[in-house]
C-alpha cells in the first residue's frame, strides 16, 4: 500500500501534522492507499509557493508557447501511463474500467486542447474616437485555487489545471478526499512534462479544513470549485472574505424529456444511459425521466426490462457495467433515498443495496426505477448522486417544459422527439446550461459546460473556460502630444 505526500513547490513534501485519510477500494472496502489531511498550514505553503511562481518564478516569463508545450507534453505523458492511471481510477473510485480508459482519453484531450488554446489568447485593439490607441489586453488572474468532487477525479483535475495553464496562472488543487490518487500520481510526471516548481501544488485534505483554507487565503486569486451546491454556497461566501473571483460548476436535477414520437429502442437507451452512467455519480445525470402518456407505460416495462440486466460487479471486470458507489458516505446517503422513494412513489425494480457473491463486499447498489413520481416529491427535487430514476408522466409539450424547468438547478435537459418543431422549442424553452436533442450525456472540450440558476457561475472547458483565468486590462495609450488644455 503506497503512502502519498503533498505535492509543493515541484517536489514531494510532508504535512505538517501526521494525519492522514484512508483511501479505499469501494468494490471490497479494502484500504489501497493513505494521502495526508492537509492543515491550513499546508495550505498556506501551496499558496505561498503558487504566489512566488506566479510573481518571480520563470513561469512569469514563460511565452505562450511555452505554456502550450508543457500541455501538450502532459497529454503526451497521460497518454503513455494511460492504462495505469485508468486502473487506478477505476480502482479508487469504484467505475467500469472501460469508463475509465474514455475519462483517461478526456484528459489527455483536454491537455492537448488547452495546449492549442494558449497561442490563441490575444488582446484587441478598440476603435475609439479619439487620437489614442485604446487596448485590451488578456492576462492571467493569478493564483488559482482548484477545489474537485470524486466522481471522474482526473477528469475533474483535468478541466481545472488545464486552462490555468493555459491562461499562465499558478494554482492549488485540493482533490476530493475520496478520490486524490490519480492526481497525485500525475504530479510525478509535472516535471517532465516542463512545470516549472511551484506552477501545480496538489494538496489532500477535508473539504471544511484544507478545502475552507485554501477558498480564504489571502494569496489566492480564484476559486474554482465543483461539487454540490450546498458547499457551492460555502465556497462563495468564504470567498467573499477576499472578494475572490469565482466559478462553481454544481448540482443538477436535469430533466430528460421523452415525446411519444421518439425513436422508442433509442429512448429507452437513452433514458437508462443518462441516468445510470458512473452509477448515476454525475452531476448532469438524466435523474428526471419526463414521459409522455401514450407510451409511458410501455417505456417503463422496457426501462426496467433492461435494467435489470445491467452487470453490476468491481469495476475491474471487463464485463461490468454498473460499479460500487463512491463510499460508505455516498452509499448510505443513496439507500436512504430509495427509502424516502417507497414511501412517496411506486417502485419499479430495485430499491435496495446489490447483494450476492463480490458484490457484498462494496457499496454497490440496485438500480432503482421509481415511478408515477409526482415533481414536488423530494426523489424528484433533490440530488440523489446515485443510481436511481424517477419515471414522471406528462400529457402535453407546455406541461413537460413546465415540469422540466420546475428546479432550483439547471445544468442539463435532454429531450427526445423526431418533430424538428417541438425539439428547437424545447431547445429555446429550457432552462439549462445544455441542451441535448436525442441524446444524452456526451460533451466535449470544445464546447462549454456549466449551470443555469442555481447549478453554477462560469462556465469550463472551450474558450469561455479559459476566460474564467484571465483578467482583461485597458491600455489608454495617447497619440497626441498636445497638453490636455482643461485647465
Ligand atoms: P460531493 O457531494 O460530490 O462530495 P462536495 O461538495 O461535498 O461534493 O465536495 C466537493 C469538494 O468540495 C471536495 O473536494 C470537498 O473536499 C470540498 N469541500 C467540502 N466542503 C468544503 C468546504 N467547506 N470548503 C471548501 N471545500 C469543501
Amino acid at each position: 500500500m503506497k503512502t502519498y505526500r503533498l505535492y509543493i513547490n515541484g517536489e514531494f513534501v510532508s504535512p505538517q501534522s501526521d494525519s492522514t485519510i484512508d483511501v479505499i477500494d469501494p468494490s471490497t472496502t479494502d484500504v489501497i492507499a493513505r494521502v495526508p489531511n492537509a492543515g491550513a498550514a499546508d495550505v498556506d505553503r501551496a499558496a505561498k509557493a503558487a504566489r512566488v511562481a506566479f510573481d518571480a518564478g520563470p513561469w512569469k516569463d514563460a511565452t505562450a508557447q511555452d505554456r502550450g508545450r508543457v500541455l501538450f507534453r502532459l497529454a503526451e505523458i497521460v497518454r503513455d501511463r494511460a492504462d495505469e492511471l485508468a486502473e487506478l481510477e477505476t480502482r479508487n473510485s469504484g467505475k467500469p474500467i472501460a469508463e475509465s480508459e474514455f475519462d483517461i482519453a478526456d484528459v489527455a484531450t483536454c491537455f492537448e486542447y488547452y495546449g492549442g488554446l494558449a497561442t490563441k489568447i490575444h488582446g484587441e485593439v478598440l476603435p475609439v474616437p479619439d487620437n489614442a490607441m485604446s487596448l485590451a489586453l488578456r492576462e492571467p488572474i493569478g493564483v488559482a485555487g482548484q477545489i474537485i468532487p470524486w466522481n471522474y477525479p482526473l477528469m475533474m483535475a483535468a478541466w481545472k489545471l488545464a486552462p490555468a495553464i493555459c491562461a499562465g496562472c499558478t494554482t492549488v488543487l485540493k482533490p476530493a478526499e475520496q478520490t486524490p490518487i490519480t492526481v497525485l500520481e500525475l504530479a510525478s510526471s509535472f516535471a517532465d512534462a516542463g512545470l516549472p516548481p511551484g506552477v501545480v501544488n496538489i494538496v489532500t485534505g477535508a473539504g471544511e479544513t484544507a478545502g475552507a483554507a485554501l477558498v480564504e487565503h489571502a494569496d489566492v486569486d480564484k476559486i474554482a470549485f465543483t461539487g454540490s451546491v450546498e458547499v457551492g454556497k460555502i465556497v462563495m461566501r468564504g470567498a467573499a472574505s477576499t472578494l475572490k473571483k469565482i466559478s462553481l460548476e454544481l448540482g443538477g436535477k436535469s430533466p430528460n424529456v421523452f415525446f411519444a414520437d421518439a425513436d422508442f429502442e433509442a429512448a429507452v437507451d437513452g433514458a437508462l444511459f443518462g441516468v445510470f452512467i458512473n452509477q448515476g455519480e454525475v452531476c448532469s445525470a438524466g435523474s428526471r425521466i419526463l414521459v409522455q402518456r401514450p407510451i409511458y407505460k410501455k417505456f417503463v416495462d422496457a426501462m426496467v426490462d433492461k435494467a435489470r440486466k445491467i452487470k453490476l460487479g468491481p469495476g475491474m471486470e471487463r464485463d461490468t457495467k454498473m460499479g460500487p458507489l463512491v463510499s460508505r458516505e455516498q452509499f448510505d446517503r443513496v439507500r436512504r433515498y430509495q427509502e424516502i422513494g417507497k414511501q412517496e412513489a411506486k417502485i419499479a425494480c430495485g430499491g435496495g443495496r446489490a447483494a450476492g457473491g463480490a458484490l457484498d463486499r462494496g457499496f454497490f447498489i440496485e438500480p432503482t426505477i421509481f415511478y408515477d413520481v409526482d415533481n414536488s416529491f423530494r426523489i424528484a427535487r433533490e440530488e440523489i448522486f446515485g443510481p436511481v430514476a424517477c419515471v414522471i408522466p406528462f400529457d402535453h409539450e407546455e406541461d413537460a417544459l413546465t415540469i422540466a424547468n420546475d428546479t432550483y438547478y439547471g445544468l442539463a435537459a435532454a429531450v427526445w422527439t423526431r418533430d424538428i418543431f417541438r425539439a428547437m422549442r424545447a431547445v429555446k424553452n429550457l432552462h439549462a446550461g445544455i441542451v441535448w436533442v436525442n441524446h444524452m450525456q456526451p460533451t466535449y472540450v470544445e464546447a462549454p459546460w456549466g449551470g443555469y440558476k442555481q447549478s453554477g457561475i462560469g462556465r469550463e472547458l472551450g474558450t469561455w473556460g479559459v476566460e474564467e483565468y484571465l483578467n482583461v486590462k485597458q491600455v489608454f495609450i495617447n497619440l497626441s502630444e498636445q497638453p490636455i488644455g482643461w485647465y
